[in-house]
């Protein structure tokens, strides 16, 4: 039996990225898995079809981060789809970098609106409908430690933002052995940094390891936070970096 057997999950912004990942890894381990997506309707029904062959449920629900009623209501849609939920990773996340001074008001509500308000909320809902020894698993960023350089101000903003939600829902959750944990990735190939982008070398040069990673390995973490193993766990900030803040 896997890990994860009879267990289902939610991975916000699920059809590309470290998202598709994650929701393949956890489908791998045993788990049903419902994913979000905006744009990518065809992607996200790409990431169903690859977990339905593994003989789990996998559904696609269209919520967009930015609604701020579509991002605490999409945890009930898919606790009722699934029948129970378990898991929730808040993983959907927008990158707005250029200096202080060219970043419009529209940038800051967005960005607060996608990475800060709609993992609150998702939180906030799945708080209510969480089974016991639940997860909360966000992803946040190695920039909310560490700004190697300029032009993070908002980026790096939105996600130490997590770092203080994370904890609290450790305490206010950890009565039902629910855990609450943050995964703050380093350089990640993915269509948000690819690794062949014009800020790739410096990035690689900044890792231990002197290269980004792959969205298998920041799912890897993931997969362990989700599974009963790390049920002692909790409020933790845990760098998947290669390195980055070594
Ligand atoms: P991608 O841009 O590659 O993928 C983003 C995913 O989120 C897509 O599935 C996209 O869906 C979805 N998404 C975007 N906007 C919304 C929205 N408003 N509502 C719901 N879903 C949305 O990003 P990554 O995989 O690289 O990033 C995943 C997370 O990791 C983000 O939170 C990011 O900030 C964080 N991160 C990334 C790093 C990196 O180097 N890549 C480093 C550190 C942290 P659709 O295609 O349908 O729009």
């Amino acid at each position: 039996m896997s890990s994860l057997t009879g267990r289902t999950a939610l991975v916000t912004g699920g059809s590309r990225g470290m998202g598709a990942a994650i929701a393949l890894r956890l489908a791998q381990d045993g788990a049903d898995v419902a994913i979000t997506y905006v744009h990518g309707e065809d992607a996200a029904h790409e990431v169903v079809q690859k977990i339905e062959a593994m003989g789990r449920r996998g559904i696609a629900l269209r919520a967009d981060a930015a609604d701020a009623s579509a991002a605490g209501a999409v945890v009930g849609r898919a606790a009722d789809a699934l029948g129970r939920l378990d898991i929730l990773i808040n993983n959907a996340g927008v990158g707005v970098l250029g200096p202080i001074g060219l970043l419009a008001l529209t940038d800051v509500d967005r960005v607060l609106d996608i990475n800060v308000r709609a993992v609150y909320l998702a939180s906030q809902a799945a708080a209510g409908r969480l089974e016991r020894g639940g997860r909360i698993i966000s992803i946040g960023s190695c920039m909310a430690h560490r700004v190697p350089g300029p032009g993070g101000t908002l980026y790096a903003m939105s996600k130490a933002a997590l770092s203080g939600l994370t904890k609290a829902l450790a305490r206010e959750l950890g009565e039902r052995g629910i855990t609450a944990n943050l995964v703050l990735p380093g350089p990640i190939d993915t269509d948000m940094n690819p690794a062949d982008g014009p800020y790739a070398q410096s990035q690689s040069e900044l890792t231990a390891l002197g290269r980004f990673g792959t969205a298998d390995e920041v799912a890897s973490m993931v997969a362990y936070l989700a599974s009963d193993d790390a049920r002692y766990t909790t409020g933790a900030e845990v760098l998947v970096d290669g390195g980055h803040a070594a």
